[in-house]
């Protein structure tokens, strides 16, 4: 096994991050040290009762900002890093870039706004770029998801483009359909394939009080007797094939994955899309870049100010409501944030922190949020001098014990690679995400959790390279440099610890998650962990954005429709439901309310 070239570590203050903190003593991208104080000075001289901060910029935050801007509101967004975006941002390779190039970008593997997406690509179209197009406009289809096998199984090439029968009106076609696809493409045995289907149609045909009363309750891997079945079958339909990755198959709600399924069959079937275009959608440059960024210096333009490098500590309840925030600084110094209207959008497991006793016993849905469940989940990229032979497009490492995904950037970014990014040797990008973290790997035999972060990058290149032998070799030779994700730092005992973990929609947590508003009436909360309501709920993008729209449309109902900027309503916008289910799902109503089980719910 060579050894791999690490890319430089992280520095203290990473050059992006150092021009963004920089730039912000002059006029534009975030505040400089000490002006917190002097913008909320500044806010509350001009929008008495319209001060709004909101703490994290990640897809929930910049959504509100968004809204609320719009709308008239004085916004100021708090955020502890020094780049917007949170999980979405790219991650880019301090000191890499030479000769006017930028930094190596990497992302966290596939970042996919999903066809089925409705709310976020909205907000996509209201990203104005220059020349009069939008950042929607960004978004590249993905036509090819390769379920690559280790050497001996035969891989899968998969085109999402459509290919379910778009008539859904008969649902034996719809099982044989489904069951064939299951038997000819995977090969998996013809009972275990009808199983799936048919409990694949219960699911598609379920009302939604057995949804959240009974599904919600109730494991995927359980759902689908993955226990009794196929390695295969275990591997395909119980979470080896990791393509969203809030659907965590042994422990998410079947709620959760049917819904996850069904958005995808839908638009597979040419049902509901968001443009009428393969379901499997990234931007065609770094997440940052295309989008994130472009986002940032709209919501200025809008008058949103940034405050980087701040992480909010404590919120002070006075009279029932929020009286103030209180952030450190980078530099260890403290501020306090005025403000009439507060959201936390932060993750659950950063927002808890949070909630004093005095929240708690405020709002105990606050409280609950305790039982929300994480787990690791994060990117790594592999710099290549060549384009990544043969890859296509996605490839989920389908025999992978980390439960590998990939993707050869290069294909999908319109920019020329070596042109654009590094130091000119550089051709290629290949992001992987790392979604398993317990299981031990094949080359030192450990998880991930207990590898250096060297042995991560050379674990991953393993487990990879055993899975594209067949049809694309990756050579050792083509590898310039690696990096992972700076939140996985070692923990001083040969292991590693993971500073931004990832929401699992365990079964029951919809219980435990909190609404947008609470019972404290000027505080409120826009995240992937928030429920919503209109189209997904799983820990996605679309899902911050919902939330980042309903917190929004809280604070204008709340403060009275006072935005200067007409105050219209904030909208949703709805996910698909097939119309020739619509008497299935009446039927089985009407079963739930006499309390039966669903009819084929029958074993
Ligand atoms: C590896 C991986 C791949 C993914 N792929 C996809 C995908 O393909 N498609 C998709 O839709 N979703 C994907 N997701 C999920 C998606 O990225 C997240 O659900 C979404 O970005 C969460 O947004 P958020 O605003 O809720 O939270 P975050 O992105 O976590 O944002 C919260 C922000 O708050 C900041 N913060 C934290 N604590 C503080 C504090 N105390 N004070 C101030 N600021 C603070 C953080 O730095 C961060 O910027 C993926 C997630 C992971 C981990």
């Amino acid at each position: 096994m060579p050894e791999l070239p690490a890319a430089a570590r992280p520095s203290a203050v990473p050059r992006r991050r150092a021009l963004l903190l920089g730039a912000a003593a002059g006029a534009a991208p975030g505040l400089a040290p000490g002006t917190a104080r002097s913008a909320s000075r500044r806010a509350a001289r001009s929008v008495d009762g319209r001060r709004v901060a909101v703490i994290g910029a990640g897809v929930g935050g910049l959504t509100v900002a968004h809204e609320l801007a719009e709308r008239g509101f004085a916004v100021a967004v708090y955020e502890r890093r020094a780049v917007p975006g949170g999980k979405a941002r790219s991650l880019y390779v301090p000191h890499t870039g030479t000769g006017g190039r930028r930094d190596l970008p990497g992302e966290h593997g596939h970042r996919g706004v999903f066809g089925f997406y409705h709310n976020l690509p909205d907000t996509l179209r209201r990203i104005p770029l220059p020349g009069g197009q939008s950042v929607h406009s960004r978004l590249t289809p993905v036509r090819w998801v390769e379920l690559a096998r280790v050497t001996g199984r035969p891989d899968l090439p998969v085109p999402v483009d459509r290919w379910v029968p778009s008539s859904l009106s008969d649902v034996n076609l719809l099982i044989s359909s489904l069951a064939g696809l299951l038997q000819e493409g995977v090969r998996l045995p013809p009972w275990e394939a009808l199983f799936f289907a048919k409990q694949a149609v219960m699911l598609l045909t379920s009302c939604t009080e057995r949804r959240f009363g009974q599904w919600e309750y109730v494991r995927w891997w359980d759902f689908i007797r993955a226990d009794g079945m196929s390695e295969d079958y275990q591997k395909f339909l119980g979470g080896g094939v990791q393509l969203l990755q809030a659907l965590r198959a042994p422990v998410a709600s079947t709620r959760t994955c049917g819904q996850g399924m069904e958005s995808i069959l839908y638009d597979l079937a040419g049902r509901g899309s968001d443009t009428g275009g393969p379901f499997d959608r990234v931007f065609d440059a770094p997440t940052s870049e295309a989008w994130l960024d472009p986002w940032a210096a709209h919501l200025r333009a809008l008058g949103v100010r940034f405050a980087f490098g701040r992480s909010v500590e404590r919120l002070d309840l006075r009279g029932g409501r929020i009286a103030s925030a209180t952030a450190r600084t980078v530099y260890g110094t403290t501020e306090r944030i005025d403000a009439d209207w507060f959201v936390v959008a932060l993750p659950a497991d950063r927002a808890v922190r949070l909630w004093n006793p005095a929240l708690r016993s405020a709002d105990p849905r606050l409280a609950a949020m305790d039982g929300l469940r994480h787990t690791w989940c994060s990117g790594i990229q592999y710099y290549l001098r060549e384009q990544a032979p043969g890859i296509r497009g996605h490839v989920v490492h389908v025999d992978s014990p980390w439960k590998l995904a990939s993707i050869a950037q290069s294909r999908v970014w319109s920019a020329p690679f070596a042109r654009t990014w590094g130091d000119g040797r550089v051709r290629e990008s290949l992001s992987v995400v790392i979604s398993e973290w317990e299981t031990p790997g094949i080359l030192y035999g450990k998880p991930a959790r207990r590898c250096t972060r060297a042995e991560v990058a050379r674990e991953v290149w393993a487990q990879m390279k055993a899975h594209l032998a067949d049809h694309a070799p990756l050579d050792d030779a083509l590898l310039e440099t690696w990096y992972l994700d700076e939140a996985i730092t070692e923990d001083g005992s040969g292991g590693l610890r993971d500073d931004d973990p990832f929401l699992m929609n365990t079964a029951g947590s919809w219980d435990l998650r909190p609404e947008a508003t609470t019972a404290v009436p000027n505080l409120f909360l826009a995240a992937d962990h928030v429920r919503t309501y209109s189209n997904i709920d799983f820990a996605s993008m679309e899902t911050a954005n919902e939330a980042g729209r309903r917190a929004a449309g809280a604070i204008l109902a709340a403060a009275g429709g006072t935005g200067g900027g007409g105050g219209a309503e904030v909208r949703t916008f709805r996910g698909y439901e097939a119309p020739e289910f619509a008497a299935a799902r009446a039927l089985d109503r009407q079963r739930w309310r006499q309390g039966l089980r669903h009819v084929l719910d029958i074993g």
